[in-house]
């Protein structure tokens, strides 16, 4: 049976368009979900941040509109009003606008205040998940961050604190002994070990950083809490990187740690 078309972005009427806000995963344009693709392919205007890969947007029309709001390219810093602003103004007009985050839009995307900003000017919003970095980047050097063998839980938390009172309390997630996912924590990597090691954490516990996993440029190293800041530094890796801390590490590909580099970066390595 012929499959019905799917309608070129669902209003909720003639007048007001729609936002969707879209995870696009953490590189890899296959790690999409198909109703990512499909909200792409329906889009008159694509607000895109800076951790998207560039490939996924081949799945938008050619005539789409694509804004960059990134928070690394030209300007320093998109203010989250101005997005706001942005994404009120192009769907009062009418438009089927999508908001492509990398990984998911709600795991430290911002993806919460700006459904709800939108939610209170009436706009309706429409969220699709995505693959966040902080499984699939552990997961692209082998580590499986829930292993019943090694830890009961995983922990994500942000390295990147604002000022110190929102510094995350180190001491307290060292004692959970949970796996510890950081988001945003590579260029505080010493800080974040010296306050785990003070907070009880073995300084032999295995950690590691994975950078710009699920992408050609992917990069890792696998050390110990004690040893990550110095075998970072050494590797030359900077943001975007997820670190892993706990036992679980110990898991990630033994191919990895003899040669180190897992297959697909050694392979990226001799194309570039
Ligand atoms: N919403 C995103 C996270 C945004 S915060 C998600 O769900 O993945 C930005 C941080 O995400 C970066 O500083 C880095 O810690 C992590 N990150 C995003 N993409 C990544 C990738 N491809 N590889 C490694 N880390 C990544």
């Amino acid at each position: 049976m012929p499959r019905p078309e799917i309608p070129r972005c669902a209003r909720d009427d003639n007048r007001a368009g729609r936002v969707t806000l879209v995870g696009a995963g953490p590189g890899d344009p296959e790690l999409l979900t198909l109703k990512a693709v499909r909200a792409l392919r329906e889009a008159d205007v694509i607000l895109v941040d800076d951790l998207v890969d560039r490939r996924v947007l081949e799945h938008a029309p050619a005539t789409a509109r694509i804004i960059d709001v990134g928070k690394r390219g030209g300007c320093k810093s998109t203010p989250q009003e101005f997005i706001h602003r942005l994404l009120l103004r192009e769907a009062r007009a009418g438009r089927c606008v999508v908001r492509l985050k990398g990984g998911d839009p709600f795991v430290f995307g911002r993806g919460g205040e700006e459904r709800d900003a939108l939610r209170e000017a009436g706009i309706a919003v429409e969220v699709v998940p995505g693959i966040t970095s902080g499984i699939a980047a552990p997961q692209a050097i082998g580590i499986p961050v829930s292993d019943r063998r090694h830890a009961q839980g995983v922990i994500f938390v942000t390295g990147h604190a604002q000022q110190d009172r929102d510094e995350p309390d180190w001491a307290a997630l060292a004692r959970t002994g949970m796996t510890l996912v950081i988001y945003m924590g590579v260029a505080h990597c010493a800080r974040i070990a010296t306050r785990l090691v003070a907070g009880g954490l073995a300084v032999d516990t295995p950690a590691a950083a994975i950078q710009h996993a699920h992408t050609p440029q992917q990069r890792s190293v696998v050390a110990t809490i004690g040893t990550l800041a110095d075998a970072i530094a050494s590797a030359g890796l900077g943001s975007p990187a997820i670190l892993v801390v706990g036992s679980v590490v110990r898991a990630a590909d033994a191919v990895r740690v003899a040669h180190g580099a897992v297959p697909s970066e050694r392979r990226a390595r001799r194309a570039s």
